[in-house]
């Protein structure tokens, strides 16, 4: 059986990588999620083992000490990490799967997989950014912080395979679920 393809998304924390991915999943059945593991606090409405694995420093650094990452790192303050074993199962068994991680978690995971595919989500400006970040009304984020660092996120993009600007949420989620099939469709990819 041909194995499941890697697609990494990275974009700007206020983008709307959250919203692509869950569209995406909704839209293809062959899509799985690698939930992260991180120590920031949970932000109203979301759950443990849904969007995130919510840990201590302590127990993540244990996962750490256990090799249980793919990759991880610090972002915004925070340990943010990829469980390993999830990802080789799932691409083993032939399904794709999406990670939404940071430009240097990505640029990790793509030098041990090089098979994964990049695609980086950019905001239609600085402006929608700041207006979603705000929006957002997280006591806990630094708007200023997340805004400063989207600027060197951005000059990543040059990085990556696809570049996808989330001016339309649907024509977004439309292009990212084109580029999955056509890589699915590359000859390497089949057997
Ligand atoms: P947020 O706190 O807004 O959910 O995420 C902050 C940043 O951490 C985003 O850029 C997000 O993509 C990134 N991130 C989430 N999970 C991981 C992960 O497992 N590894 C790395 N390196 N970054 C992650």
């Amino acid at each position: 059986m041909p194995k499941g393809t890697l697609v990494i998304i990275s974009a700007p924390s206020g983008t709307g990588k959250s919203t692509i991915c869950r569209k995406l999943l909704q839209k293809r059945k062959d899509l799985r999620y690698s939930i992260s593991c991180t120590t920031r606090e949970p932000r109203t409405g979301e759950k443990h083992a849904k969007h995130y694995f919510f840990l201590t420093k302590e127990e993540f650094k244990r996962k750490i000490a256990r090799n249980e990452f793919l990759e991880w790192a610090v972002v915004h303050d925070h340990y943010y990490g990829t469980p390993r074993s999830f990802i080789e199962s799932t691409v083993k068994s032939g399904l794709n799967i999406v990670l939404a991680i940071d430009i240097q978690g990505a640029a990790a995971i793509h030098r041990k997989m090089p098979d994964a595919i990049l695609v980086f989500v950019a905001p239609p400006s600085i402006e929608s950014l700041r207006e979603r970040l705000t929006a957002r009304r997280d006591p806990s984020e630094s708007v200023a912080k997340r805004l400063a660092n989207s600027k060197n996120e951005m000059s990543a993009a040059k990085n990556y395979d696809y570049l996808v600007v989330n001016d339309d949420l649907e024509k977004a989620v439309h292009h990212i679920d084109c580029i999955i099939t056509a890589e699915s469709l590359r000859v390497a990819r089949q057997e």
